[in-house]
């Protein structure tokens, strides 16, 4: 599939670079010699080859062939054909799945939309359907960044690079390949949070041609699904450098095409809190990450967003409307607008929308309440939540203060706090059937389960 006008690659050998098989996941090197042995040329390609190299260890490891996704299914018993945009063979061994990707060649060229007949497909000149195959140093020029664009031979363990990225990765320097950086850009606009991504994720910096437009281009990304763009949110604010990527987004006016509402409410803030609130919701879930914790996509949209429904909530209450129904209607009218951006799944609108409606209600402090919302299933991340309001100086300290006593009292202490005890008669006979009894650990305990399930994802419909 080779063309000739192929460009001459730099070629590295195994003993003039840091990649060393012991590095590379067993199951990577299963599916490279596998394809190998078949005829085929395989590569390791992408964040695998680039992280090695940089010492790093990767997140997963890409696989490159010149064997058509048919052709890699006759190979492997354990794979399955996926994707519509990129049709990709997924190579799974127990949970760790090797995606191998036949060599692709670039897209129709900028300015010429259309479809052709080999199925790609650009409007706008935007890819919507990309494959055309290829040969390698096709393939390498159609990647994003030159440093995503190095290529590790299972047959004689060298490096090829096609793009110059073994420079710039030594230079610490993220470069679109190609010289025209706006039609990158317009090809496909998650490019540019992908700069801002590997920006923070390698401590690189933005070359000055691809940094520059960025401002300008940012409303291309009003073109890409809402869908796309919610995993490519998660994937910046989820990795242990989110502050930082919200700077930088925010200084590039990334972040205004993402969360318009937010956006604004932060750019005409008089106070300094919802600035601080988000910093520091973001940082707490930074200091999370790199602790091997779990985050969840609730309460990072909750913290985002909480600027326009806490403006919004407070309209209305000036206006009338009861504090419960002020909530809900802010935390909907917010959320539904927020959709059309950056779509949130329901599985993780509805808790999002619940730590924001608990918020009201734990300002509530006296009789039965506060017994029964540590019983709630969203009791923990609303509490977590108001521990931040309080940090920013959005609410008194105090209430806060209250609340973590209030978890850790014995249930007397407890009722002397919410004047609960004064009103009943001790019941005798029957032991309190309310589960919300426990103690404050069980509290927490039943919020662990309940992160775990939603930091496992998809399952939880
Ligand atoms: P990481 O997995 O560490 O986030 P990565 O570079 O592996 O980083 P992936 O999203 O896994 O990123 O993509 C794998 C490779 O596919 C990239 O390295 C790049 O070569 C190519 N690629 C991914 N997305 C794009 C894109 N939007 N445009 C062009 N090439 C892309
Ligand atoms: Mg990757």
């Amino acid at each position: 599939m080779s063309s000739t006008a192929d460009p001459e690659p730099l070629i590295v050998p195994r003993a003039e670079h840091s990649i060393s098989r012991s590095n590379i996941s067993q199951n990577a090197l299963k599916v490279l010699y596998r394809l190998r042995d078949a005829g085929h040329a395989a590569y390791l390609v992408g964040g695998g080859v680039r992280d090695l190299l940089l010492g790093h260890e990767p997140k997963d490891f890409d696989v490159a062939t010149d064997a058509t996704p048919e052709e890699v299914r006759q190979v492997f018993r354990n794979c399955r054909l996926i994707g519509r945009r990129f049709r990709l063979a997924h190579v799974f061994f127990g949970p760790e799945i090797i995606e191998v990707a036949t060599f692709r060649a670039s897209a129709i060229p900028a300015g010429q939309d259309g479809t052709d007949d080999d199925g790609a497909r650009t409007e706008n000149g935007m890819i919507l359907r990309d494959n055309v195959y290829g040969s390698i140093a096709e393939d390498a020029l159609r990647r994003d960044f030159t440093v995503n664009a190095l290529y590790y031979n299972i047959a004689d363990f060298s490096v090829v690079d096609y793009a110059g990225g073994l420079e710039d990765l030594k230079a610490g320097r993220l470069r679109l390949i190609g010289d025209d950086v706006e039609a990158r850009y317009r090809e496909d606009p998650v490019r540019m949070l992908r700069a801002v991504r590997f920006a923070c994720k390698l401590g690189f910096m933005i070359d000055a041609p691809c940094e520059t437009p960025l401002p300008e281009l940012a409303p291309l990304l009003g073109e890409v699904p809402a869908a796309r763009l919610f995993e490519e949110v998660l994937k910046l604010f989820h990795a242990g450098y989110g502050l930082h990527a919200f700077e930088k987004l925010r200084h590039y006016g990334l972040f205004a095409q993402l969360f318009p509402a937010a956006d604004a409410c932060l750019a005409r803030q008089e106070h300094e809190f919802p600035m601080v609130f988000v910093s520091r919701g973001l940082d707490n879930t930074d200091r999370r990450v790199l602790d091997g914790k779990s985050v969840v996509p609730p309460f990072l949209f909750a913290v985002l967003l909480w600027e326009p429904v806490r403006l919004r909530y407070e309209a209305l209450l000036d206006g009338g409307t009861p504090w419960a129904d002020a909530m809900a209607l802010a935390s909907h009218e917010v959320a539904s607008a927020q959709q059309r951006h950056v779509a949130i799944p329901k599985r993780f609108g509805m808790p999002m929308r619940e730590i924001w409606s608990l918020q009201p209600r734990l300002e509530r402090r006296q009789g039965r309440r506060p017994m029964a919302l540590l019983g709630h299933p969203r009791f923990r991340a609303a509490y977590d939540f108001l521990l931040l309001r309080a940090e920013a100086g959005e609410v008194d300290p105090e209430l806060a203060d209250w609340w973590t006593k209030f978890q850790d009292a014995n249930p007397g202490d407890r009722a002397k706090m919410t004047g609960a005890g004064k009103r009943r008669r001790p019941r005798r006979r029957r032991k309190p059937k309310d589960a919300a009894g426990g103690s404050g650990s069980e509290g927490s305990e039943r919020v662990a389960g309940l992160q775990g399930r939603a930091a496992g994802g998809d399952g939880d419909g």
